[in-house]
C-alpha cells in the first residue's frame, strides 16, 4: 500500500516524500481511511509505530479540506510530556510544509509570554501539555469551543503521570459536536471508562501488540551486582564500539551518576531527567540526536517521546518496576522496521522484576553470562542455561557485534 492510495492530497504526499516516507505503516493503514471519513477513533498503538502521523495527516488533511473559521483553534493534539509535544509538532511542520495550516505548541516550565504572543496571531491546531494548556485557558488567551477534532495522545502515559483529572477538565471545555481521537499503548479500565464517555461510536485500531513489537528487537540479559553495573556498561559500550545509547536509570541522582561516570571515562554523555530545566533536556536531546552526545542516560519520565530515527542501543541500567515500561523502553530502538538491540542488566534486588517483564513480553530472552562482572551477591546465582533452547540464543554470542565498526551502515 501507498500513501497515494490513502486518498491524500498533494502537498500532504509531497511532505511525506521529502520525509523519506513510502509506506504507511500498519497503524497508518488503518486508522487514516477513519479519520479521513470525520470517525472518531480508539487506537491501541505504542510509540515508535508511526502513530504520530496516523493522527497528524488526517488532521491536516481534514482542516485544509474544510473550509477555516478564522481565529479559532481547530484541533487540539494533547499529549502527556514536553518532549512529545515538541516532536508531535516537528511532526505537523514537516508533513503540513506545503499546506498553510498554522500550529504551535505549549507546555510548562518556560515563560508563557512567547506562548501568549504566539497565540494572539490565531492558530489551526495546538499541540499541548495538559498544565499548561488549563493554565493559558484559566487566563483566558486559550479558547476551545470551536474546536473540530480532539486528539489524546498517550492516555495510559496520563493516568501513570496523574494527568487523568486534568484531561478531564479540558474535555468540559470542548464543543460536544466533534471528532475525538483517543490513542493509548495500552488500555486499563479507566482509559476505557474515559473513552467511552468521550468518544462516539469510534472504529476500533490496533496494532502491533508489545510481544510482536519486541520480537524485532535484539534482546539480552546480564546479571550482574549493583556496584558494577557502571563497569559493565563502559565495557559494553567500548567492546561493541557503540556509537550511541540511551540508558535508562530508575531515578534522577542514578542519571546523574552514569552520565557522570561515562563523562570521566571519555565519553560525550548527558543525562536528562525532570530536575533539569525543559532547555537544558531539550539541548540535551538535540546534542544526542545531532551525535554530539553519544550517552544519554535517562529516567522513563524524562526519555517519554524521546524520537530518534537510528537509535541503536537501548539499555536498562534499572529495570524499571512496571513490566509495561521495559516495553515503553525498548521501542525507542527498532522503530519503524528497523532493528534494534535492548541490553539489560539485572542485580540482586531485581529478579522478580525480570520475571515480570519476561512474563509479559512472553518471550524468553538470551541470558550473556560470559562477561567480566557477574552477579554475585545472591547465593544462587541464576543460570543462563534455561535459555540455551530458545530459538536465536547462540546465534550471536556478543549481541551488540553486528559488524568490525559496531555501527550499523
Ligand atoms: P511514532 O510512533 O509516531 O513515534 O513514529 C516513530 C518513527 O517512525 C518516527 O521517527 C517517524 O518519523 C517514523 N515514521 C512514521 N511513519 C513512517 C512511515 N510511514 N515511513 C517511515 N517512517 C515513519
Amino acid at each position: 500500500m501507498t500513501f497515494t492510495s490513502l486518498n491524500l492530497i498533494d502537498p500532504i504526499l509531497r511532505g511525506l516524500k521529502e520525509e523519506g516516507y513510502t509506506q504507511p505503516t500498519p497503524i497508518q493503514q488503518q486508522a487514516i481511511p477513519h479519520l479521513l471519513k470525520e470517525r472518531d477513533i480508539i487506537a491501541c498503538a505504542q510509540t515508535g509505530t508511526g502513530k504520530t502521523a496516523a493522527f497528524s495527516i488526517p488532521i491536516l488533511q481534514l482542516l485544509s479540506q474544510n473550509p477555516p473559521r478564522r481565529g479559532a483553534i481547530r484541533s487540539l493534539i494533547l499529549t502527556p510530556t514536553r518532549e512529545l509535544a515538541i516532536q508531535i509538532e516537528e511532526s505537523l511542520k514537516s508533513y503540513g510544509k506545503y499546506l498553510k495550516l498554522r500550529h504551535m505548541v505549549v507546555f510548562g516550565g518556560v515563560s508563557q509570554n512567547k506562548q501568549v504572543s504566539d497565540l494572539k496571531r490565531g492558530i489551526d491546531i495546538l499541540v499541548a501539555t495538559p498544565g499548561r494548556l488549563l493554565d493559558l485557558m484559566g487566563q483566558g488567551y486559550i479558547a476551545l469551543d470551536q474546536l473540530e477534532i480532539f486528539v489524546l495522545d498517550e492516555a495510559d502515559r496520563m493516568l501513570d503521570m496523574g494527568f487523568i483529572n486534568d484531561v478531564r477538565k479540558v474535555i468540559k471545555h470542548l464543543p460536544a459536536k466533534r471528532q475525538t481521537l483517543l490513542f493509548s499503548a495500552t488500555m486499563p479500565d479507566e482509559i476505557k471508562k474515559l473513552a467511552a464517555s468521550m468518544l462516539h461510536n469510534p472504529a476500533r485500531v490496533e496494532v502491533t501488540p508489545p510481544a510482536t513489537t519486541v520480537e524485532k528487537i535484539d534482546q539480552s540479559l546480564y546479571y550482574t551486582n549493583r556496584s558494577d553495573k557502571r563497569k559493565l556498561l563502559l565495557h559494553l559500550i567500548k567492546e561493541f564500539e557503540i556509537g550511541s545509547a540511551l540508558v535508562f536509570t530508575r531515578t534522577k541522582h542514578g542519571a546523574d551518576k552514569v552520565a557522570r561516570f561515562m563523562s570521566k571515562s571519555g565519553f560525550n554523555a548527558a543525562a536528562i531527567h525532570g530536575n533539569k530545566s525543559q532547555n537544558a533536556r531539550q539541548k540535551a536531546l538535540n546534542d544526542f540526536k545531532s551525535g554530539r552526545i553519544s550517552i544519554m542516560v535517562a529516567t522513563d519520565i524524562a526519555a517519554r517521546g524521546i524520537d530518534i530515527d537510528e537509535l541503536e542501543y537501548v539499555f536498562n541500567f534499572d529495570l524499571p518496576d512496571v513490566p509495561e515500561t521495559y516495553v515503553h523502553r525498548i521501542g525507542r530502538t527498532g522503530r519503524a522496521g528497523k532493528s534494534g538491540m535492548a541490553i539489560s542488566f539485572c542485580d540482586a534486588s531485581q529478579l522478580s522484576e525480570w520475571k515480570d517483564i519476561l512474563k509479559l513480553i512472553g518471550i524468553n530472552i538470551p541470558v550473556i553470562d560470559n562477561h567480566p562482572f557477574p552477579l554475585t551477591d545472591v547465593e544462587e546465582p541464576p543460570k543462563a542455561a534455561s535459555n540455551k533452547n530458545v530459538p536465536g540464543f547462540n546465534r550471536r554470542k556478543n549481541p551488540g557485534r553486528r559488524s568490525g565498526s559496531g555501527r550499523r551502515n
